[in-house]
């Protein structure tokens, strides 16, 4: 298949190279000049395993290229992703601006060959009727369809996940988008990956379901770890002693400061937002904001549990991305409690594996800051240290080092990610969360 893909960030550079390895010819179209000229010679702008290698060998086999002009990708394509993102605009509503101005410009660039146009962004329902509408204001002549095709991928394992994916969603109204998007994906059918047809309607809410499920599950594990302090019990027994069930499973069950990233909060205020579009009142969706825009106070209450006033008081934040094995930092829990920590008039020396770069230029904030990349470093002279983000990395500490290094020995592990035992045993004092 020739694929154009529109938008080249953590999806569509993903899919576009997932999908030259599947052995189409991919075309990746992006209106950043400096993006585009990094990913033409071969170099990947985010932390992504398996990605650069995927990259370059997929550039070396001329199977996919890279280029601003819309023009080139979408004369070619038989069939046109749109990966651009959808940001939160009014009121937590999905702002389509991007992917409209992508849809406009397409339809400006169509010949009379049919085209098939298949929205992955995350986008409310009714998204591909207006994309529809859109395209056939701009090209009344030209033959198209459009479909949805959510995308579930997960940064930090977004290669493997799409190359090896629980299911493939695709929302089709008309026979051929549905035998192009199996011919786009037929490889991995073939290997037996669910492929699952529905209405556009029911993929476009899929993707907005299964989010706000997640969601769900991490504020629900949350809630109960809250609880669990109270009254004495351990978060982390509770998640195996539910987990087991398979009715509940065990995944998603870690109790910590919440969700970050940049699709669970925005698409759980979306899908909300949606709702009160159509005269529907979500009840637990709207709850699942709540709770989890609390959940960063967990760390000042308990840094000032044991240090009283932090001001004047040094911290050390380990870990600034939303989650391990990625250096996304887009609305990652970090950004606000860091925030909080230098208003409360602490210095805070942050440190991260890969996200530090990526913090320094969305955290638009200086005063008593410092980056360091080395973890035992940052800990230097410290009160206390945070841990924001499960990185392997920080598993691995050498406590004892870290422990000489501080002035202080308060560990507050917002991932529980240490053994209270051990840490207690190397000197420390140990907060972590429901536990
Ligand atoms: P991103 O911000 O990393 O990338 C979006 C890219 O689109 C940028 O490179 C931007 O320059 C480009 N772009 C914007 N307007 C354009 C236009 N008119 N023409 C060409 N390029 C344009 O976004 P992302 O994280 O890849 O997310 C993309 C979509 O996929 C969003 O709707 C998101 O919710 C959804 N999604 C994201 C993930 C994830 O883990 N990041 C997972 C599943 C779904």
């Amino acid at each position: 298949m020739n694929i154009t893909i529109i938008g080249t960030g953590y999806v569509g550079l993903t899919s576009g190279v997932c999908f030259a390895e599947l052995g189409h010819e991919v075309t990746c179209v992006d209106i950043d000049v400096e993006k585009i000229e990094q990913l033409s010679s071969g170099v990947c702008p985010i932390f992504e395993e398996e990605l650069p290698e995927l990259l370059a060998k997929n550039l070396a086999a001329g199977a996919i290229r890279f280029t601003t002009k819309l023009s080139e990708g979408v004369r070619a394509a038989s069939v046109v992703f749109f990966c651009v993102d959808t940001p939160p605009g009014e009121y937590g509503k999905a702002n389509l601006r991007n992917l409209l101005a992508a849809a406009r410009s397409c339809a400006e660039c169509l010949s009379d060959r049919p085209v098939v146009f298949v929205n992955k962004s995350t986008s409310p329902v009714g998204t591909a009727a207006l994309l529809a509408e859109t395209i056939r204001k701009i090209a009344p002549n030209t033959p198209f369809s459009v479909a949805s095709n959510p995308e579930f991928l997960q940064e930090g394992s977004a290669v493997k996940n799409f190359l090896q994916p629980d299911r493939i969603v695709v929302g089709v109204t008309d026979a051929r988008a549905h035998e192009v998007l199996h011919e786009c994906y037929h490889p991995l059918i073939d290997r037996g990956v669910p492929f699952l047809a529905t209405s556009i309607e029911s993929a476009e809410l899929i993707k907005y379901a299964a989010n706000s499920f997640l969601a769900l599950k991490i504020s629900f594990i949350n809630e109960i770890a809250d609880f669990a302090e109270h009254v004495g019990a351990d978060i982390t027994d509770i998640a195996k002693g539910i987990g087991l069930d398979p009715r509940i499973g065990p995944l998603f069950l870690e109790a910590g400061i919440g969700y970050g990233g940049s699709c669970f909060g925005k698409d759980v205020k979306a899908l909300d937002r949606s709702g009160e579009e159509h005269g529907y009142e979500f009840k637990i969706v709207k709850a699942l904001s709540t709770v989890n825009d609390l959940r960063y106070h967990i760390i000042l209450k308990k840094l000032k549990k044991h240090l009283g006033e932090l001001k004047g008081k040094r911290i050390a934040v380990l870990g600034l991305s939303f989650k391990p094995k990625t250096d996304d930092v887009r609305d990652s829990p970090s950004l606000r409690i860091v925030h909080e920590l230098l208003d409360a008039g602490a210095t805070v020396t942050v440190s991260d594996p890969v996200a530090l770069e990526k913090f320094k230029v969305v955290f638009s904030r200086n005063g008593d800051i410092t980056y360091e990349a080395d973890p035992h470093q940052a800990a230097r002279d410290a009160d206390a240290l945070v841990i924001l983000t499960a990185w392997r990395e920080f598993r691995e500490l050498d406590l004892n080092e870290l422990k000489n290094k501080m002035s202080h020995g308060l560990i507050v592990d917002g991932r529980n990610i240490f053994d209270r035992a051990q840490v207690e045993a190397a000197g420390f004092t140990y907060e972590g969360v429901g536990r």
